[in-house]
């Protein structure tokens, strides 16, 4: 019973790996385990061990920006963070930036290094840096007649948006708030400010939710009969304000926080302290972001985006982050302060009057409203983006007819638009072709492979969004992230419909095929993170009435329930009842020129895994140079095969054996002689039968007795055969070459049908057509050498009978420890070798490819491993057995062709690997061949795999 209950469990080899040929999620699984979670978790700050106090004291902990000038550079942004130092470029270029200072990303490490203390020294520097901003701004922090007030934000190596939390309007309390008054002579203005900042303080710092403060808002609003914030007046601010002290008061059984140096204090340490809050935590695990690179603080002087109609604040970006076009694209909102553009909770007005008339919008342009600001932006941005040489994202506010540059980073941006921007600057001669290959991530590809809705196809569309991320996704209506993640995690396709998306549904956005929301721009939360993930994304579907209560949406007369399936397009902005038929996409334009370049620079070539015509066909479309992997025992899997295919492996004796071998002969040699068609001279490997065979036994008492039938045998005669062959760990048992050894009649009936079929098309082509034969699962030189006569023989008779002269190769896969190790006399034999990283992964780290899952997670969690080895190669145990037999088996063969074909071959981190140690070509499954090219480009460009600047 216990040997039955294992076998089954293995059974899904053929399953799994026929699973994975749609492109898997490699960057996903890229887990990077959070450094030292439990430090977080400590309270109070002490003083630091005195031995770590002496080697901080050297560094320099604070670096200031401002006024034409800065301590930083854009090549410091390990240390600075990626905000801190391009406010330290824009700020070196003497562009508008208000001034400030960045506390490095080391503090951020020393501090979870030393028990959330601070370097020594650094106080000091936070000082001094402060004044300088007082001097530039001409206001003082705390006083109160003209108060300088800041704000607060994070600022990681990598972009992180929305992950971690910031502070504005600090320094306000009981008494700057009468000065800020005064000196903006807006009493209303100040008092706004004034709550906002006890909102967002209290939420971030304090650990009181905003939640109770839009409570208070709206009962005040209730009760004066309003129903717009812009109803009221400095009155009812300031009592607000009172409100707000109160409900802190109340919750935290202290007062809120009134000295700007405490406040100022709290906030760093929140964002310190957000580094290892659970989005931030999320979000480094899905983009492989260390949890030691730590994140910056930048404080800032705060510019006003809310001083009345001559101010605003938004987000541009100098190309079209969607389709790539060159040509400046922005949102703003006017009267409005900080992340109102981002969170997406008024939807904002466009900067141009193209874009404004291109979407029909009433609402005046920038460009309209404030012409001349608007021009001097747009300078700016030209010349930033000529600066960087790469798409900006900029932030910006407008105080009173004053701009003000925020932030400026490269962009996100999806694959289809970084392709065409890549491909636009290499013609503007801004970069060189490498630059632009190396500019694609090459995973992103994946948003363009995929197929986009048959416009042919019947469709019902409720409503229309904003086409946020590329794609077209079907799944199930759900309303909750958590729903998500639960029905994704039963093998449900989902699509996560929100009013709009917050940080917290990252989870949920991630499980998710596709997502949905009725309200936020393109440049919302849930637009740029499913940009960055590659789900498609249709945002702002004004038309959608979200009832989270009922579990309902309401579209016009249309009701979509939970659990109701429906199509999103992320290309059009279409939401659509059901499910939507798809076409391939067009692989030409900008796509195939980038393609050519990275064909241009890579040394390694690039194969495909497929064993249908229908694989081939596609892979070749995706220019794959071959085929690297032919798994034949997939090709027996068929309904019209498995009977004959049961008959061989359950005959008692050579001559039933035979009997089967007779009728699948014909059938293998007209699959190979359609992949040698599909691939017109092109190599292709066939990989000899391999499987555990517990895959191909009769299971049912109907395939019980079609063998019966078929053969003449008893079916409890079967039964027992059956169970004779029945294995306690088929994946190490009775499978690969030691199949052959037992049965070489087997490979030599498909030795006989390769070479039938490379006759006959090599005829048919009149072109030459040289097989590779690969024996599986060797251990031995002997077991290869055993196969390769039985190969020989029949390459011998079918040359004699067809009178043809044949060329093939014999080689191997090395998928065993033994065999990397022994491969100086394998390659005696062998003439090339492929890596199945597959088993040698299996094998080498012992962790059964069927049993992995249920406990893989954790070990990447806990940081055992770096990423599941599976998806991405285990570089340090997998890797080294595969570069001991790269220069062994080189020893006895110097034109030894080398390979892969494990799922490896077609992760960009493990294909970088491939080009290092010398392989000549990868292996992967179609929809990864065009991933394949481009890593393997970047790999010969760069050698060594950069970390993830997601
Ligand atoms: C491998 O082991 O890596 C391989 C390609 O073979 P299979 O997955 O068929 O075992
Ligand atoms: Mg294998």
């Amino acid at each position: 019973m216990a040997k039955k209950a294992k076998a089954k469990k293995a059974a899904p080899k053929a399953k799994q790996v026929a699973k994975k040929k749609p492109a898997a999620k490699p960057a996903a699984r890229r887990i990077v385990a959070a450094r030292k979670p439990a430090a977080a978790k400590r309270a109070t700050p002490k003083s630091p061990p005195p031995k770590a106090k002496a080697a901080a004291r050297k560094r320099k902990w604070v670096y200031a920006f401002g006024d034409g000038k800065a301590e930083g550079a854009a090549a410091m942004r390990n240390l600075l963070g990626g905000k801190g130092a391009n406010l330290a470029e824009m700020s070196n270029l003497g562009l508008p930036v208000p001034p400030g200072f960045t506390i490095t990303t080391e503090v951020c490490t020393y501090y979870y290094d030393n028990k959330q203390t601070y370097p020594a020294g650094m106080d000091a520097e936070i000082d001094a840096a402060l004044a300088r901003v007082e001097k530039i701004v001409g206001a003082k922090f705390g006083d109160a007649s003209n108060p300088l007030l800041v704000s607060v934000r994070s600022g990681a190596r990598a972009s992180m948006p929305g992950m971690m939390d910031t502070v504005l309007n600090l320094g306000l309390n009981d008494v700057t708030v009468q000065g800020l008054a005064k000196q903006s002579g807006d009493e209303r203005f100040a008092y706004d400010s004034y709550r906002r900042f006890i909102q967002m303080y209290s939420d971030v710092v304090l650990g009181v939710g905003h939640e109770n403060f839009e409570e208070i808002l709206e009962l005040h609003k209730e009760d004066k009969g309003v129903s717009l914030d812009t109803d009221l007046d400095a009155a009812d601010w300031r009592q607000i304000v009172e409100e707000y002290k109160t409900k802190v008061k109340e919750k935290l059984g202290k007062p809120f926080p009134q000295a700007p140096r405490d406040q100022l204090k709290g906030a760093i340490a929140a964002v310190f302290g957000s580094w290892m809050n659970d989005r931030a935590k999320t979000y480094r695990a899905i983009h492989g972001i260390p949890a030691d690179w730590g994140t910056a603080v930048n404080v800032q002087a705060m510019v006003f985006g809310n001083m009345g109609d001559t101010s605003a604040t938004g987000v541009a970006f100098t190309r079209d982050p969607s389709t790539g076009d060159n040509s400046f694209y922005g949102e703003y909102l006017v009267n409005a302060q900080g992340e109102d553009v981002v969170a997406g909770i008024r939807t904002p007005q466009h900067i141009t009057i193209a874009e404004k008339q291109k979407v029909g919008s009433r609402l005046p342009s920038m460009e309209e409203s404030m012409g001349a600001t608007y021009r001097e932006l747009r300078r700016i941005c030209d010349r930033l983006e000529r600066h960087y040489r790469d798409m900006q994202d900029i932030e910006f506010t407008v105080q009173r007819g004053k701009l003000w540059m925020l932030q400026c980073r490269s962009g996100k941006r999806t694959a289809k638009a970084a392709i065409k921007i890549a491909v636009d600057m290499v013609k503007q001669k801004l970069i060189s072709k490498a630059e632009a290959v190396t500019r694609i991530e090459p995973a992103s590809l994946d948003q363009l492979l995929h197929p986009t809705p048959d416009p042919k196809a019947e469709k019902q569309v409720i409503a229309k969004g904003l086409a946020a991320s590329p794609g077209a996704a079907s799944g199930k209506v759900v309303f909750d992230a958590h729903d998500a993640e639960t029905w994704a995690g039963r093998g449900e396709p989902v699509i996560l419909v929100r009013v709009e998306t917050s940080p917290e549904d990252i989870h949920g956005m991630h499980a998710a095929k596709g997502i949905l929301t009725a309200r936020g721009g393109t440049t919302s939360h849930a637009a740029v993170v499913a940009r960055g993930m590659g789900r498609p994304c249709v945002s702002g579907a004004g038309a959608l009435r979200i009832d989270y209560r009922g579990q309902v949406m309401t579209v016009g007369t249309h009701t979509v329930r939970q659990g109701d399936t429906i199509t999103i397009d992320g290309s059009t902005g279409e939401v659509i009842l059901g499910t939507v038929p798809t076409i391939e996409p067009e692989l030409s334009g900008e796509f195939g020129t980038l393609m050519q370049w990275a064909d241009q620079l890579r040394r390694m070539k690039v194969r495909t895994n497929a064993e249908t015509p229908l694989d081939a066909g596609t892979a070749r479309k995706f220019g794959a140079e071959g085929i690297g992997l032919c798994r034949t025992e997939h090709m027996f899997f068929e309904a019209s095969r498995i009977a004959a295919v049961r008959e061989m492996i359950l005959a008692a004796d050579k001559a039933g054996r035979e009997r089967a071998l007779a009728k699948i002969l014909p059938m293998q040699r007209q699959d190979f002689v359609e992949l040698f068609r599909i691939m017109a001279g092109l190599p292709v490997t066939i990989r000899f039968l391999d499987p555990p065979l517990h895959e191909f036994l009769p299971k049912t008492e109907a395939d019980f007795d079609a063998v019966a039938k078929a053969t003449g045998v008893d079916i409890a005669t079967l039964k027992h055969r059956e169970r004779q062959l029945e294995e306690a760990n088929p994946m190490l048992g009775h499978r690969g070459c030691r199949l052959g050894i037992t049965y070489p009649e087997i490979y030599a009936m498909q030795a006989r049908a390769v070479f039938e079929a490379a006759a006959a098309v090599a005829k048919e082509l009149k072109r030459s057509v040289v097989p590779e034969i690969m024996i599986p699962l060797v251990a031995t030189r002997q077991e290869l050498e055993m196969m390769k006569r039985v190969v020989d023989e029949a390459a011998k008779a079918v040359m004699a009978e067809t009178g043809t002269k044949l060329s093939y190769l014999v080689g191997t896969m090395i998928e065993l420890p033994r065999a990397a190790l022994r491969a100086r006399e394998i390659a005696e034999v062998g003439e090339f070798f492929s890596f199945g990283t597959n088993d040698l992964t299996q094998t080498t780290l012992g962790i059964s490819r069927d049993d992995a899952a249920s406990f893989l997670d954790d070990y990447v969690a806990k940081g055992i491993l770096p990423a599941d080895p599976f998806s991405s190669l285990d570089t340090a145990g997998v890797g080294e057995l595969m570069q001991i037999a790269v220069e062994r088996g080189r020893q006895a063969r110097r034109d030894l062709k080398l390979g892969i074909c494990g799922e490896h071959g077609g992760d960009p981190a493990s294909i970088y690997f491939c080009e290092k140690i010398g392989l000549d070509y990868v292996s992967c499954s179609p929809y990864r061949v065009p991933i394949a090219r481009l890593a393997a480009a970047q790999a010969a460009i760069n050698k060594e795999k950069p970390a993830s600047e997601a």
